[in-house]
């Protein structure tokens, strides 16, 4: 355990964008896992890029619930994951971490068949990031496709959330209680590094 000495500040937390996977990055085609059916959504490969170079922290966050039905293993997740995060490394837009819930209540894989504190809108994925990479919950922010991304950053107490559409049957196009509503990650960010 890392102790701070009196009159020593702690270091100071980085501020992080957080970005739910499916709709958000790529288009979301159900339980998306393997690379030939991943396809960025168009323009989120620079708008990452581009949150990176304002200085988030790019940490996604996502519900894969396709592990405890059964549908894809761990072991296809990561390699898909490796092969998202090198795309995204060689446009600039290196992600710090992805965290992934692969738990569902239903599933049938008995192991991970539970109700967890990480499945969106539970915040469990995102104040772990917060806590493991020492990042800032007020000055970060979600962007999610669903009402369950910004359930989850609003019980995390995350800054701001906001909300853009996907393809998804729960994507919605009203605020669903994000701060705002936007098309999608582009114009989000557009509207995000205008205002600062
Ligand atoms: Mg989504
Ligand atoms: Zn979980």
């Amino acid at each position: 355990m890392q102790r701070i000495r009196a009159g020593q500040s702690a270091p100071a937390a980085r501020k992080a964008a957080f970005l739910d996977r499916d709709g958000v990055i790529n288009l979301d085609r159900a339980y998306v896992h393997q690379w030939d059916e991943f396809e960025f959504v168009p323009g989120a490969v620079d708008a990452m890029r581009r949150l990176r170079e304002a200085g988030y922290a790019l940490i996604v966050v996502t519900n894969q619930s396709g592990l405890a039905r059964g549908m894809y293993t761990e072991a296809q997740f990561q390699t898909l994951t490796a092969r998202m995060c090198e795309a995204l490394a060689a446009a600039g837009a290196q992600v710090e971490a992805v965290y992934h819930c692969p738990h569902h209540p239903k599933g049938k894989v008995p192991e991970l068949a539970v109700d967890c504190d990480c499945r969106k809108p539970e915040p469990g994925m995102i104040l772990r990031a917060v806590r493991e990479h020492g990042l800032s919950l007020e000055q970060s922010f979600m962007v999610g496709d669903k009402p369950s991304d910004i359930e989850a950053a609003r019980a995390a107490g995350l800054g701001r959330a906001y909300i853009v559409q996907s393809d998804n049957a729960e994507s919605t196009d009203g605020l669903a209680g994000a701060d705002a509503a936007y098309a999608d990650l582009a114009s989000c960010v557009d509207a995000l590094l205008k205002s600062a």
